[in-house]
């Protein structure tokens, strides 16, 4: 079995900040980091590796200083990494990005067919997450979104069973592979890199993709030209009006002090109260 993990390398989002004046994103000096939920997409690939011993290949569509981000996705446990990069994929929007993943999936599977495809559900700096479904739809793959569970693969039978997480309950779903699956965040325990891994990434291959290896057979499909995709203003959330409340609070009794809080908010969510009383009715589970 071959799995392929798309991961997006992607500002850290707690250094970022918003230009006061020009509203756009000030990514100077920002360190970068594998996009969270990307994570759980590698450990779950590697979950399976583990229980049914397939190849685990990683891949990114970037500039070259994304190497890092593949080689901490070896140091994991995956076993080959594919950097697509090329000058003429810059300023693609999610459109012309699912189509040059979906090239250089195709020309994976050629050298080792394809079972599986993770991606994250979203990313934490476009947040579109179109790029998973952009992927699915161009491969003609079966698609699971939101998914929290692997629960089943049957390789002989070439069946899966996922739980998605859906408004108010968890959906099962059963269907055939080749699939692509989104994979939701807390959905396991990451594990650490162990050392002989960290030792193997250092020296591994990182394979270098262009526009001819990715297997781009139109260019005016990539980069900024293939982009329809307008981004007409960027502006920051506004703030929210509530303030922070300091609550007195009796050492000697914690739990009234709990209890006269809950109260409080309760009072003061109805929304709250609603979802209370809709996960206490049978069969729905959090
Ligand atoms: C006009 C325009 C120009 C842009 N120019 C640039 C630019 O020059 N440089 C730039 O970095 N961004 C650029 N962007 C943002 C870029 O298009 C998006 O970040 C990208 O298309 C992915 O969309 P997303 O971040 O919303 O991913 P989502 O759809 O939220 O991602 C879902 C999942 O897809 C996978 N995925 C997403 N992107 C990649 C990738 N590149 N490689 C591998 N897997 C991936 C990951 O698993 C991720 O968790 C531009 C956007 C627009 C609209």
């Amino acid at each position: 079995m071959h799995i392929v993990v798309c991961i997006k390398q992607v500002p850290d989002s707690t250094h970022i900040r918003v230009h006061p004046v020009t509203n756009t994103i000030m990514r100077q000096g920002v360190p970068a980091i594998i996009n969270p939920y990307d994570l759980f997409a590698i450990e779950e690939a590697l979950r399976l590796k583990d229980r049914l011993g397939c190849t685990v290949t990683v891949i990114t569509m970037g500039p070259p200083q994304a190497e890092p981000a593949l080689r901490k996705a070896l140091s994991l446990g995956c076993d080959d990494a594919v950097l697509v990069t090329d000058k003429i994929f810059s300023g693609a929007d999610t459109l012309a990005t699912s189509y040059v993943l979906a090239s250089a999936i195709r020309m994976l599977h050629k050298e080792t067919p394809v079972d599986i495809v993770f991606t994250g559900k979203q990313t934490i700096d476009g947040d579109t997450a179109q790029v998973g479904p952009g992927i699915a739809k161009r491969l003609d793959m079966e698609l699971l979104t939101y998914v929290s569970r692997i629960s089943q693969v049957d390789l002989a039978t070439r069946r899966i069973i996922v739980e998605r997480r859906a408004e108010g309950g968890v959906q099962v779903l059963e269907t055939r592979l080749p699939a692509l699956i989104t994979m939701l965040e807390g959905s396991n325990e990451l594990r650490f890199a162990s050392t002989p891994n960290m030792f193997r990434a250092a020296r591994a291959t990182v394979r270098l993709w262009d526009r001819t290896s990715a297997g781009i057979e139109d260019i005016k499909l990539v980069g900024l030209k293939g982009s329809p995709t307008v981004v007409s203003r960027v502006f920051g959330p506004t703030p929210r009006a509530e303030k922070a409340k300091q609550i007195p609070f009796d050492p000697a009794a914690p739990d009234a002090a709990a209890a006269a809080l809950l109260e409080q908010i309760l009072a003061e969510s109805p929304r709250v109260q609603e979802e209370l009383a809709h996960r206490r009715q049978p069969g729905v589970r959090d």
